[in-house]
């Protein structure tokens, strides 16, 4: 080779072939705060067990720029992002349409490009009922469940058009609660009743399984504890928690000193994380890969 001559052995490597492909495939998500939210590492987990050469970017994004955020998605073609707080109503007004659970929901937390169009759907609540599924069959159930904010409406809609009997809302105010008791009975088949949360809550004889899907509990307010008579809590009851971050909630901790059968926040995250992957990728991915690298990242 001479002066000035470009060495041979370099440029090969920029061309295309089917195995040199250099363009993943994209998802992500629009949250703020973000930094705390772990789905990356479980999406990224599943997208390296299946071979799928798809990346996951966790972004930083609130309301105000995610008009612009969605449009950037666009732009760069990206196959679908999750929403979480506090943009999960307010992404429907970027998108171009709706699944049935978010439209009965009001809210969406994933959504996927179908086409040329960004649909949004509600995964939240699907990831609940699996996780619930695998312990007790909700159908017929009495319910109690703390919380009516979006993560509460979710759950409320799944867990009633999967037959529960009656859902019990009990939450701080007033509004919320009782537009989400009204919500169920309009359009599910369920019973639901509003509680004013006032003081420590006894859970009467008969509840079946007591759900927290409040953010009581969500780190860094890793020591607080619902307002609930713990007495009260019995064996054959289910208590679910909807926190991810940490997954061992007092309220885990104390229903497991009470004999109570448990459900920690990571059975959801990971529940509604296989769905959203196979709507964006059409691979069911594995769910025990996904759980394995959340509880490596928090030890438990
Ligand atoms: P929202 O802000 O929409 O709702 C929060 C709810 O918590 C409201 O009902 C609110 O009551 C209640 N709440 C908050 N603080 C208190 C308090 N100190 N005392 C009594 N009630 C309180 O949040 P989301 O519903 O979207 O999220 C709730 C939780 O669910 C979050 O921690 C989130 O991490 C978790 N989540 C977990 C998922 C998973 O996959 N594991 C998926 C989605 C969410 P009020 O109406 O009175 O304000």
């Amino acid at each position: 080779m001479t002066l000035g001559q470009a060495p041979l052995t370099i440029p090969h490597i920029f061309i295309m072939s089917e195995e040199l492909n250099f363009l993943p495939s994209l998802t992500g998500s629009f949250a703020k705060p973000a930094a705390e939210n772990p789905t990356v590492e479980m999406v990224e987990a599943a997208y390296r067990h299946h071979g799928l050469h798809w990346r996951y970017i966790n972004t930083e994004v609130g309301p105000e720029s995610l008009a612009a955020a969605v449009a950037g998605a666009r732009a760069m073609n990206w196959a679908g992002f999750n929403c979480s707080l506090p943009n999960k109503v307010e992404v429907i007004q970027h998108i171009d349409g709706l699944g049935k659970s978010a439209e009965v929901i009001g809210a969406v937390n994933c959504v996927v490009r179908r086409g040329d169009k960004l649909i949004g759907e509600n995964t939240d609540g699907k990831g609940f009922l699996k996780s619930l599924e695998a312990v007790v069959d909700p159908a017929g159930k009495c319910i109690v469940m703390f919380g009516a904010g979006g993560a509460a409406r979710a759950i409320g809609v799944e867990v009633a058009l999967a037959g529960a009997a009656h859902i019990n809302i009990v939450n701080r105010s007033k509004n919320r609660g009782l537009e989400l008791a009204a919500l169920l009975n309009n359009k599910t088949p369920a019973k639901a009743t509003f509680e004013k949360w006032d003081g420590d809550y006894s859970v009467p004889n008969g509840v079946d399984v007591l759900i927290n899907a409040t953010s009581i509990g969500l780190y860094p307010d890793i020591d607080a504890r619902l307002a609930l008579d713990l007495d009260s809590l019995s064996a054959n009851m289910v208590v679910a928690d909807v926190i991810p971050n940490p997954p061992r909630t007092n309220l885990v901790k104390d229903a497991e000193g009470h004999g109570c059968k448990v459900l920690d926040g990571l059975g959801m995250l990971v529940n509604q994380g296989i769905t959203g992957i196979e709507y964006w990728t059409g691979v069911t991915a594995d769910g025990v890969v996904m759980r394995t690298r959340l509880e490596e990242l928090f030890g438990t």
